[in-house]
């Protein structure tokens, strides 16, 4: 049989484009080499923020037409509906999980001073959600129009030639070789498949692979009010964050990260803030139900995703990572670009267009804000992080780490010479001024 559209992997990129050409009359086929649908087997934080911030700066890049995908969400009884702007049109879907909100990101010291991303608490974040919920509802909603979903099946290969793509897939049953006239690949990060299809070429390892470790924990105790989206700090025991945040259904995970080719043992450093530090309290009660663990890639993206017959959707393709709404978002486009293919127009133009808007990483202005800031925990110590986020809440100062020190640099170098200087590495003369 031959199919219109071969979709590789059921992920939010995957799923979405699956729902999207199905709908739009294709003749589509969903492979998903996990047995259950929705089932998700890489660590996702799952925290779907509203608007287009960035993960390391909260200001729009100039440099670049950004045309982000942004969200909103309207909530019922039963169901909720996500909806994505930023796309030709709003797309609408319907979830049934559980809605965890966040309330402005809190950053905590040893010490217990905080500053926040937000002047108030009253406006959301975002929410986690039930990211297997979300996935299956996708995943339902194409089969109901006429998507064929094979699950615990795993394409080993993918051929691209000018007649169409041809699919070597694995099953339970045996193995097999299917044709379709467009794929698109939505397999996540460390994509074999990828490779193959020579879409790493020339692509340079960036700054390393960095790992992930998470506990899930069945109740948290803080004493931050309503937020329990909080940056703990304490260089002492770790030079990186610790990360605690909502997990759907009714739980809270705390996770961190460092470089693969550190010595961290990242399960000492949780155990560590959990049960020996000033954090330990809000830990007291909590039991780890789950532990979970994965790896990123911190490579350049891949500019051009679409290309002959095959568009490469998602994390496969990015800096790190798309997001769960980048990556439906992607999904969508890849049905739309798919189709257009297939009625002779330039659908691959088009994908490649609305990828290379979508995203802060392709923005060199917004990779050079990213690096003007060093990481606060890996250049200052216990008791300077402590005179720091001290500084920053006596001045009511809200914001992204990396925007708000250097929209007030003049200020730090004069009044934490020392603390400025490291953070943003450049010497100080005795009066305080940066003279780099
Ligand atoms: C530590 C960490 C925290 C994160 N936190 C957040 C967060 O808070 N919010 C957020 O929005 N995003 C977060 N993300 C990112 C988010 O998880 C991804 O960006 C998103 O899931 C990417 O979707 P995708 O469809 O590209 O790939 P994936 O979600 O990885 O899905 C790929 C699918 O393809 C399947 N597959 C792979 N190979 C094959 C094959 N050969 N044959 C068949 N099937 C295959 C896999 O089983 C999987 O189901 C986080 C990521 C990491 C690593």
């Amino acid at each position: 049989m031959i199919y219109d559209l071969i979709i590789v992997g059921a992920g939010p990129g995957g799923a979405m484009a699956a729902r999207t050409a199905a709908q739009n009359g294709l003749k589509v086929l969903l492979l998903e080499r996990n047995s259950e649908p929705g089932r998700i087997s890489r660590y996702c934080s799952r925290m779907m923020r509203i608007g287009s911030v960035g993960f390391q700066s909260d200001k729009v890049p100039t440099d670049l037409e950004m045309k982000r995908v942004t969200l909103s969400f309207e909530l019922g009884d039963e169901s909720q509906i996500i909806r994505l702007h930023g796309l030709p049109e709003v797309v609408t879907i319907e979830y049934r999980g559980e809605l965890g909100p966040c309330l402005n990101k809190t950053w905590v010291s040893p010490s217990g001073t905080v500053f926040r991303r937000r002047a108030t608490s009253e406006n959301l974040e975002g929410y986690v959600v039930d990211k297997e919920e979300l996935l299956r509802g996708l995943i339902l909603e194409a089969e109901q129009v006429g998507c064929e979903v094979r699950v615990g099946t795993k394409c080993t290969a993918m051929e691209d030639t000018p007649d169409g793509v041809v699919v070597y897939i694995r099953h339970a049953a045996g193995e097999e070789k299917l044709i379709t006239r467009r794929a698109v690949l939505a397999d996540g990060s460390f994509s074999p498949l990828l490779e193959q299809l020579g879409y790493n070429k020339g692509r340079l390892a960036g700054r390393g692979r960095i790992k992930f470790m998470t506990y899930i924990l069945d109740r948290l105790d803080s004493p931050y009010g309503e937020s329990n989206h909080l940056s703990l700090a304490m260089p002492s025991r770790h030079p990186g964050f610790v990360n605690v945040n909502r997990w759907p259904p009714g739980r809270f995970h705390v996770g961190t990260s460092a470089s693969v080719t550190s010595r961290i043992n990242l399960p000492n450093v949780l155990n560590t803030f959990m049960g020996d530090s000033p954090f330990s309290g809000m830990f007291a009660g909590a039991k780890i139900v789950e532990k979970q663990a994965c790896n990123m890639d911190l490579r350049p993206p891949v500019a051009d995703a679409a290309r002959g017959n095959v568009i490469a959707v998602g994390d496969n393709v990015a800096y790190a990572e798309t997001a769960i709404k980048g990556a439906m978002g992607l999904g969508y486009m890849a049905a739309i670009a798919s189709q257009a293919a297939l009625l002779g127009q330039d659908g691959n133009a088009l994908y490649n267009n609305h990828w290379q808007h979508g995203f802060n990483f392709f923005s060199p202005q917004y990779k050079r804000w990213n690096k003007r800031i060093r990481k606060m925990p890996a250049v200052l110590d216990d008791m300077q992080i402590n005179t720091l986020y001290e500084w920053i809440s006596s001045r009511n100062i809200s914001g992204m780490p990396n925007d708000i020190l250097y929209d007030n640099r003049d200020q730090l170098y004069r009044e934490l010479p020392e603390i400025a200087g490291k953070l943003m590495g450049e010497t100080v003369d005795p009066s305080g001024r940066s003279v780099a």
